[in-house]
């Protein structure tokens, strides 16, 4: 394993729509495996791969301890709205406000490519639709209300781990 870069603000790639995984090989495990290093070093809660300059759709989250893989996930449902204060390892220091849906429905491929899905709410949710979104080049400062001021970060009891 190996911690890969975890590109920046204005990087080109976090723009770009990722492409759909056809191979579950090894390099894919590769990947996912460089991923969750990547993540746990950083630390954060999320990555997907364009924030490692890696344009394929593939996104890993851990939400309670337990690490979540999707490859090629469609959210194909999605039920209520939460805000929630998000932040994201490519925007450093910059922590907001968001909606997002209460409750979603996501399906996707394991690393071996068998089909799954997974009905999610509160920050589960938070984290499938934060990690789609990059998959079309989305950040959460486009649809962010409004940035939190360290004070009202700290106010909020918000870990500053908790960035995807
Ligand atoms: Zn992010």
């Amino acid at each position: 394993m190996a911690l890969r870069n975890i590109r920046i603000n204005e990087d080109p790639v976090l723009r770009k729509k990722a492409k759909k995984v056809d191979r579950f090989n090894k390099r894919l495990h590769g990947l996912l495996d460089d991923m969750a290093e990547t993540m746990y070093a950083a630390p954060g809660i999320g990555l997907a791969a364009p924030q490692v300059g890696i344009l394929k759709r593939v996104i890993i989250f851990d939400v309670n301890d337990q690490l979540f893989e999707m490859i090629n996930p469609v959210i194909t449902e999605t039920e209520g709205e939460q805000i929630d204060i998000e932040g994201c390892l490519s925007v450093p220091g910059k922590y907001g406000r968001v909606q997002r849906p209460e409750n979603i429905k996501v399906e996707y491929q394991d690393r071996n490519g068998e089909k799954l899905s997974l009905e999610a709410e509160s920050l589960t949710a938070v984290c499938v639709c934060h990690e789609t979104d990059h998959l079309e080049g989305k950040l959460f400062t486009d649809i962010v209300i409004e940035y939190l001021t360290q004070e009202e970060l700290e106010e909020s009891g918000k870990e500053l781990d908790e960035a995807l």
